[in-house]
């Protein structure tokens, strides 16, 4: 007997296998080509979330289909126990993609997931404090943001400051402070002696794409710069392109020490996540110190070699920009026409506020999920629009006409 019911379809009586730990919308998907995906009823919709910037490249991308179809015929794992043959030309071809976003010459390391990428910059970090900026032993502190988001292990979740995120998962990792986002002085306030580094999103998206002031960036480089504290941009869903530039932090013309990449970078087909930055603080991470079984491996470095090669021609970016500006005219219109409260974003990248009052963000992504738009609410009457940036200027104007037609 096969159960593929969606949860809100279920009478009650039937039973779901799945732990609880999400509530997704009322849909079954079963297929799906660029923009477009189908359920398992043959309707069609526009993915206006695309993985949460995992899709940068839209679904089935031909040529990292290609690039994965190929490698699969070859080798997939090798463990970090030995080389493989792709490993070295993923790490050369991504850290001279970052190398203009970053200080010096970056070295990559590689891992799956966003939040171990995070883990890997956090545990570098305090490494490079202890064995290099002189830290007592057991002290290091990192600066976060209020708002943050960056992943959903006990460390990570330790510095949240959503208590959903966070409350029953004590006790907690200590050691890092949390000031308010987008106010520079208090990051400079919360830095002593034992501070090793500020950690932020360039642009916090779980937040709702909160865009901070054009100064901020700038000016917390500077603070870093003046206390000897790496500067680590969580660029896992603002990177690769989705922000009209290669990186977020190019934005402010800012160069962080340390970035943290995922989501996008196994262009939607595998996990694929990296810490690329500083040589001289990737280095303290000697064998044995850090590691994993997937990371690096050749199915991924396969996809992830495709996806820098697609970003390394520009294309990918300036739709991002073209179609960005047409995205926020278009929700321009629709807040002048008090449709939506505000809204904000730059790129393929949107926040959106409805009243309240009208509705929660939830039920704006069922109306548009009935409209054929797939959408995801963040905080109460929050949705975000994070369309893969390769979606047709059509496709694009289908999606705002019908969020147009689902607030009336
Ligand atoms: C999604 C995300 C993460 C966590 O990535 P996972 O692959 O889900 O572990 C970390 N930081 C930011 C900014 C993210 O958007």
């Amino acid at each position: 007997m096969t159960t593929t019911v969606s949860r809100d379809q279920e009478s009650g009586a039937r039973r779901s296998s799945l732990a609880p730990n999400y509530a997704p919308l009322p849909v079954t998907l079963t297929w799906a080509s660029g923009a477009w995906v189908r359920d398992v009823e043959g309707r069609a919709y526009l993915d206006m979330l695309a993985g949460y910037s995992a899709l940068n490249f839209g679904h089935r991308h031909p040529a990292l289909l290609e690039a994965a179809r190929a490698q699969l015929e070859r080798i997939t794992l090798s463990s970090r126990a030995f080389g493989h043959d792709l490993l070295e030309p993923f790490a050369d071809a991504l850290a001279t993609l970052a190398a203009p976003a970053l200080r010096g010459t970056p070295l990559v390391l590689p891992m799956n997931t966003g939040a171990e990428a995070v883990e890997t910059a956090v545990k570098a970090a305090r490494k490079w404090g202890y064995d290099v900026k002189g830290v007592a032993p057991e002290q290091a502190t990192i600066v976060v943001a209020d708002g943050n988001f960056h992943g959903r292990t006990t460390t990570i979740v330790s510095f949240s400051t959503d208590h959903e995120a966070r409350d029953g998962f004590g006790p907690f990792t200590p050691g890092f402070r949390v000031v308010p986002y987008g106010d520079a002085d208090a990051v400079r306030a919360a830095i002593d002696e034992t501070t090793v580094a500020v950690l932020l999103e360039p642009i916090q998206g779980e937040q709702g794409v909160v865009v901070p002031p054009a100064g901020y960036w700038p000016a917390v480089r500077a603070i870093c710069d003046e206390a000897d504290v790496l500067l680590v941009a969580d660029e896992i869903q603002s990177g690769l392109g989705r922000t009209g530039t290669t990186f977020a932090c190019q934005l402010w013309d800012v160069q962080p020490d340390l970035m943290t990449l995922g989501k996008a970078l196994g262009g939607g087909i595998v996990p694929v996540s990296a810490v690329v930055g500083r040589s001289d603080v990737l280095e303290v991470l000697t064998p044995g110190t850090h590691g994993s079984t997937f990371g690096g491996n050749p199915l991924a470095c396969a996809v992830g070699l495709a996806v820098v090669e697609l970003l390394a021609t520009g294309d990918p970016q300036a739709r991002a920009r073209t179609l960005g500006e047409h995205l926020h005219s278009r929700l321009a219109t629709l807040t002048g026409a008090g449709l939506i409260a505000r809204s904000r974003g730059v790129g393929l990248w949107a926040g959106i506020d409805v009243d309240p009052a009208l509705m929660t963000g939830r039920e704006l992504c069922e109306r548009l999920l009935a409209h054929g738009v797939l959408a995801k609410d963040t905080h109460g009457s929050t949705i975000r629009l994070a369309p893969p940036l390769t979606i047709d200027r059509q496709d694009l104007d289908l999606a705002l006409d019908r969020l147009g037609q689902s607030l009336c």
